[in-house]
């Protein structure tokens, strides 16, 4: 049967992007809904054919009885998703956690801890995993054709907006956990790590939050830069920022140049290449939005079928340990070096 999905927070994301997802997959089917707002919540479930009964508030009260629910996919504030993944798998679910993990590494181990003692799983929501343009640069990648890469660099920006609600709590330090690295910064960082197969064994970052009239950077970092070193020798080099609109990813091979650009939007990425040359060459761009159902479809298999996770919960630690090593540098003003899973050494 369908693998039963209950959303828990019904924001932006939730109702634009997962639920319409969650309907359009093939081994999924949205059983619940879990909500601060019994009107909101109930009127999702009218328009979605959720039962009135399978309604729950953030207490999940209930939850555990509803044998139509397997996993619940919490897409909070980033500091609300402990809360909400400890009350789903003590409720005997599974869970489909939003990146980025948590606000800090401290939740996301505490998370970790629970699923363990629940004997549940926790899959993060990294979808750029399941988009087609990035799944065909990880393959080419792979099989060696980019040549050697000594050299990658990853820039994810876009405005932020202080007059929509999504963007409210991403003002706020304990909310976010951070400013735009937190938020988009990490597609740089977790893609360059997947793509390369590697992860950085030292790094150098700095962050710039501007003075705007209306202090919408007065407790986050509107840009981030890091300096990558991989074991390897190559290097790369990311950012994020709240002010422009681009998210791109460039592998430079000595035999190919592979640009993601847009890398890791909704819809419409696209992958082009050239030669060493700089002769373009033919890429077929792939339908992006495959890549929700990919993920959601990935792990009701994972749960059903018991296949492996591939954005497990540790791939979502890692990147929380990364990040806070990214800060600590930043503030320190020096080189940190860091260990395979993303502690500081
Ligand atoms: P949003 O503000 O639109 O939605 C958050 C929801 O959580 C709202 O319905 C809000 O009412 C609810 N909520 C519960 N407790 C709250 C609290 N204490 N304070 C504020 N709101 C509370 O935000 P969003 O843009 O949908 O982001 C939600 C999560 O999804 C974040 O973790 C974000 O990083 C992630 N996200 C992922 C993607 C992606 O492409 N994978 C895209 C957007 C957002």
């Amino acid at each position: 049967r369908r693998v039963g999905w209950a959303v828990c927070g019904l924001g932006h994301f939730a109702q634009n992007y997962a639920i319409p997802a969650i309907g359009r997959s093939a081994e999924s089917k949205l059983t619940g809904l879990i909500s601060g707002s019994r009107d909101k919540a109930l009127a999702v479930a009218g328009a979605w054919g959720v039962p009135e009964g399978s309604v729950y508030d953030y207490g999940m009260q209930g939850l555990a009885d509803n044998d139509e629910v397997d996993v619940v996919y919490v897409i909070t504030p980033n500091a609300i998703h402990e809360e909400n993944v400890i009350a789903a798998l003590e409720a005997g679910n599974h869970v489909f956690c939003e990146k980025p993990f948590s606000h800090n590494s401290a939740a996301a181990q505490r998370m970790m801890d629970a699923a363990k003692a629940a004997d549940r799983r926790i899959m993060i929501a990294y979808r750029a995993h399941f988009e087609p343009n990035n799944t065909a640069l990880k393959e080419m990648v792979q099989k060696g054709e980019l040549g050697d890469i000594w050299y990658a660099t990853s820039d994810h920006h876009r405005p932020l907006d202080p007059s929509v609600e999504r963007d409210q709590w991403r003002m706020v330090r304990d909310l976010a956990g951070g400013g735009s690295l937190m938020d988009i910064g990490i597609y740089s960082l977790n893609g360059l790590i997947w793509l390369l197969d590697e992860v950085p064994e030292r790094l150098v970052a700095t962050t710039f939050s501007p003075e705007t009239p209306d202090g919408r950077f007065g407790e986050i970092e509107a840009i981030g830069q890091v300096q990558l070193v991989f074991p390897s020798g190559r290097r790369a080099s990311i950012s994020s920022g709240y002010v422009a609109n681009k998210k791109r990813i460039d592998l430079w091979g000595s035999q190919a140049v592979a640009v993601l650009d847009p890398a890791t939007e909704y819809f419409g990425n696209r992958l082009t290449l050239s030669t060493a040359e700089g002769d373009e060459m033919p890429t077929p761009s792939k339908p992006s939005e495959q890549q929700f159902t990919g993920e959601i479809d990935h792990f009701s298999q994972a749960v059903r079928d018991g296949v492996p996770i591939l954005t497990p919960a540790e791939m979502g630690l890692r990147d929380m340990h990364l990040l806070e090593a990214i800060y600590i540098s930043a503030e320190r003003g020096e080189w940190v070096e860091v260990n395979p899973d993303g502690t500081l050494r």
